[in-house]
């Protein structure tokens, strides 16, 4: 069996975790990086470059986790790095309009042809709040639907069987949350079209929207059934509800134009964040003209932020949305992906180990598990055990996995084929040690 990450190799890593936890809380700024899900201490990083990460004892890794998803152009890409001083040298933050947020939204609004009107906040979780008080203020209605296992940020009416990073700490459903907002937040199981139905021939005069994950990351990878948004297309327009897709996670990961584009489906809202910050704090909420134009100023549902649009960010973001819109990204994401999922399940087929995998564009899912995973239930059967020496021997032979198996794997325009093979390479090694 694998040793946790303790011992020489790791030590200033651990003494950097042991004072952290008299500071911050459990001695991170987010739960999932303190991995409870692997066991062991977190690694602390230093410094990256493109496919690659460094710790605090030198230790150097090949990173799939990519700050989870939004590094899609490498570790300190000399473009990215080079927008951001440029922009730095010349302020930092303004809270007055700058061209750059006008070329950022158009650049998105181009990939995205579904949003006429994209506004800029700061993060995912913030996107998708202001996406749901919209869908709330548009319709007149007050309940939304989600479904269990998909993640939409950390906003009350969202910490509803939430997946990941919830669901590793057992917390309960949501503490903190009133009771009576939690009441709005109806959820059901994900690809089951029949509990969908069922729920709006229940509710649907009283639901302002369904927020759905396009393909969910957030439980592990796991992909829609052929004809699963379309139905949920097709429902809510039927019952007049706001179809949100939130995209932060698949948006220029899936496809360049995410999943609405891949599976040619056109929702009401889309969230953004993750890739289109190039690594600094960013998320966007658009759609539909008519909703949008509710929106304060132009109409009376209220949202702001002091840093929204933020010129490093656009910088990093608008320069990072150039970069994979060259030629050929997303066939060799394709190409790597593949090469990847199919090394794992090849390697695991030697041992005798049932695992399961996904991959579209530059996300991957690995699940130990030994039937399709294709909603929360499934995803919570994966073996989490087997992950926790798999995610250990991977470290040891310097390849840096998502800290816990219901997250999903991301690639960078940086992971070329010496950087696939050497992973491969890992991966033999690592089944060696998977019980
Ligand atoms: C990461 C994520 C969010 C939250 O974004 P933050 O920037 O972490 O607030 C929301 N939805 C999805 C699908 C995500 O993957």
């Amino acid at each position: 069996m694998v040793e946790e990450n303790h011992g020489a190799r790791y030590e200033r890593s651990h003494f950097a975790f042991e004072k952290a936890k008299a500071s911050i809380p459990g001695g991170v700024n987010s739960p999932v990086r303190a991995f409870r899900a692997v066991g062991g201490d977190p690694v602390y990083f230093s410094h990256g470059n493109g496919a690659y990460v460094w710790d605090i004892d030198g230790n150097r890794y090949v990173d799939y986790m990519l700050s989870w998803g939004p590094l899609i152009a490498g570790h300190a890409h000399p473009r990215v790095v080079s927008a951001v001083q440029e922009q730095a040298a010349k302020g930092t933050s303004f809270g007055a309009p700058t061209l750059i947020e006008t070329e950022l939204a158009e650049e998105i609004k181009k990939i995205f042809p579904s949003m006429d009107l994209v506004r800029m906040v700061n993060s995912g979780t913030e996107a998708t709040m202001s996406a749901l008080r919209l869908a709330r203020a548009y319709t007149g209605r007050s309940k939304i639907v989600k479904f269990e296992g998909c993640y939409h940020g950390h906003a009350d009416s969202f910490l509803i069987r939430a997946g990941s990073g919830v669901a590793t700490l057992s917390l309960p459903d949501s503490p903190g949350v009133p009771g009576d907002l939690a009441a709005l937040t109806l959820t059901i199981p994900y690809n089951d079209v029949d509990a969908l139905r069922m729920l709006f021939e229940a509710h649907g005069d009283n639901i302002a929207g369904v927020i759905v994950e396009p393909v969910a990351g957030n439980m592990g990878m796991v992909v829609p059934d052929g004809g699963f948004l379309q139905a949920v297309r097709e429902i809510t327009r039927a019952y007049e509800a706001v179809l949100i897709f939130d995209e932060v996670m698949t948006g220029f990961r899936v496809h360049l134009g995410g999943a609405q584009a891949l599976f040619g489906i056109t929702p009401d809202l889309t969230t953004l964040g993750k890739v289109i910050g190039g690594g600094l704090p960013v998320g966007a909420y658009g759609g539909r003209r008519e909703i949008m134009e509710l929106v304060a100023p132009l109409g009376p549902v209220y949202q702001a932020g002091t840093l929204s649009g933020n010129p490093l960010a656009m910088a990093a973001g608008l320069e990072t949305l150039r970069l994979i819109q060259e030629d050929g990204v997303y066939e060799a994401f394709t190409k790597k992906g593949q090469a990847l999922t199919q090394g794992f399940r090849s390697f695991a087929e030697k041992r005798s180990i049932p695992v399961q995998t996904t991959q579209l564009g530059s996300m991957f899912g690995t699940f130990f598990a030994s039937e399709p995973v294709r909603n929360y239930d499934t995803a919570k059967k994966a073996d989490g055990e087997r992950y926790r020496h798999y995610f250990h021997a991977m470290l040891e032979a310097g390849v840096y996995l998502a800290p816990s198996q219901l997250e999903s794997g991301f690639l960078s325009l940086a992971h070329d084929d010496e950087v696939i093979t050497f992973t491969l390479e890992a991966m033999e090694k690592a089944f060696q040690q998977v019980h």
